[in-house]
């Protein structure tokens, strides 16, 4: 039987009319003759709850029990699309992680498969069960203990479900009709895309863009699988959303196809480190120690230099805003061991990254002078700038964000077709 997986998102299944309209999405696509593997997010705004009990309960919580709890919105949607697709009369089943069972690390929040075995399910598609229903975003860990994938991460569970199990195409269902320019919430201008290469998209998704989570495309590019991206609210056929897939698949080409951001972004700057062989990695070891995703790094001379006998230099760098805490907390402590000092730790928690992204920046100069100069004419300033191969990244005030999205839109004419 060819096999499908369909993916719905949080607002997709927020209610039980949703989940109606998601299994019959479903039912079609077993009258066209597909076995279907389905994964479902918990209900929107379900594992938001869920974050906030744990972190009222516990501020400093096991992650374990952080994933215990949080894993079981999709318990419940996993159930309640069983039952509906039972009641249309299609041969449904659920399963949770564990019953897979789904094979994750053990790192608790930010686990990574390690094996889908496909024993399980294949014995009961024989059965005749024409539809799987799995709960995203879960796992087990080598010690039997219960996992999830990081936010975002049913769109990784449906990918490797089309990996493991050799799908025809992986169709991600969500509250918006495709992968676009940009966020389609903060431009009206954004305009979809048919096509999108796995490179960009990969980007993008990193870079902010959550219509995808990153890894869901990191395993989507290592495995070719056909990823799609399109609305769970309109009717859809073969050729609606998005396809996520290779460059050589894809014939428009600009030089920048999408912009990005991020809101959650902090800065921190330790002023007067001293500028010496290993300094560096005296800061970003605890900070890797604790957990800190760094982003941006900058360093620089510090203004105070001449307060100071040695060498000394300024240490900028980015990270989550939800992990300023540790971060500040494995400075002092390395400072209190006296394997680093500095005279300040200065902390911007008022600061987004936008982004500019695409594959055809690797062959054109100019880019990044073009994005400073729309930036710059609408009077906003950059404090730290990073760059790669296909994407320039800026750090801004907030306040600035949506503003700058736009500019960029604009200034590289995202709205009109290559
Ligand atoms: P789901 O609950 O279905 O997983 P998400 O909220 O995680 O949905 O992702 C869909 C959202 O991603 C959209 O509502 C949109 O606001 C946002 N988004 C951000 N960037 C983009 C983009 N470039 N194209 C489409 N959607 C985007
Ligand atoms: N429910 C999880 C989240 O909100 C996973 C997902 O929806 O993809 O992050
Ligand atoms: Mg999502």
């Amino acid at each position: 039987m060819p096999l499908l997986v369909m993916k719905f998102g949080g607002t997709s299944v927020a209610d039980l009319d949703r989940i109606a309209n998601a299994a019959e999405k479903v039912r079609r696509e077993v009258e066209r003759g597909y076995d279907v593997i389905v994964i479902v997010s918990a209900m929107s705004g379900k594992t938001n709850e869920l974050v906030g009990w744990v972190e009222q309960t516990s501020p400093l919580y096991d992650a374990r029990e952080y994933d215990a709890v949080v894993s079981s919105g999709e318990n419940v949607t996993a159930g309640l699309m069983a039952l509906r697709l039972q009641e249309m009369g299609v041969p449904a089943r659920s399963w949770q992680g564990w019953q897979v069972p789904i094979k994750t690390t053990s790192a608790h929040s930010a686990a990574r498969f390690v094996d889908i075995p496909r024993e399980n399910l294949d014995a009961k598609f024989e059965e005749g069960m024409k539809v799987a229903v799995i709960a995203g975003f879960q796992g087990l860990s080598e010690e039997n203990r219960i996992t999830t994938l990081g936010r975002g991460g049913s769109d990784t569970t449906a990918v490797a479900f089309a990996a493991a199990f050799g799908a025809e195409r992986c169709d991600i269902y969500t509250d918006v009709d495709g992968v676009y320019t940009t966020d389609p919430r903060i431009s009206d201008k954004a305009r979809k895309l048919d096509k999108i290469a796995f490179e960009e998209m990969l980007e993008l998704a990193s870079l902010g863009a959550k219509v995808l989570q990153t890894r869901s495309v990191e395993l989507a590019m290592r495995y070719n699988v056909r990823l799609r991206v399109l609305s769970s609210f309109e009717d859809t056929d073969e050729n609606s959303g998005t396809l996520v897939c290779g460059e050589d698949e894809i014939m428009e080409s600009k030089v920048v196809s999408g912009v990005a951001y991020s809101r959650d972004e902090a800065k921190m700057t330790l002023v007067t480190v001293e500028d010496r062989p290993g300094i560096a990695s005296a800061i970003f070891g605890p900070l890797a120690e604790a957990g800190v995703n760094v982003d941006m790094i900058v360093q620089n001379i510090s203004e105070r230099q001449a307060d100071h006998e040695a060498k000394v230099t300024d240490m900028t760098f980015s990270c989550p805003i939800n992990q300023v805490a540790r971060a500040q907390k494995a400075m002092e402590e390395a400072k209190a061991r006296g394997d680093i000092a500095y005279d300040d730790l200065i902390v911007d928690t008022d600061v987004a990254k936008v982004s500019v992204v695409g594959i055809g920046m690797r062959s054109h100069a100019g880019v990044a002078a073009e994005m400073f100069k729309a930036l710059s004419a609408e009077n906003i300033n950059i404090k730290v700038i990073s760059t790669s191969e296909i994407k320039i990244s800026v750090l801004i005030d907030r306040k600035y964000m949506e503003l700058a999205v736009q500019a960029l839109h604009d200034a590289f004419e995202l709205e009109k077709s290559a």
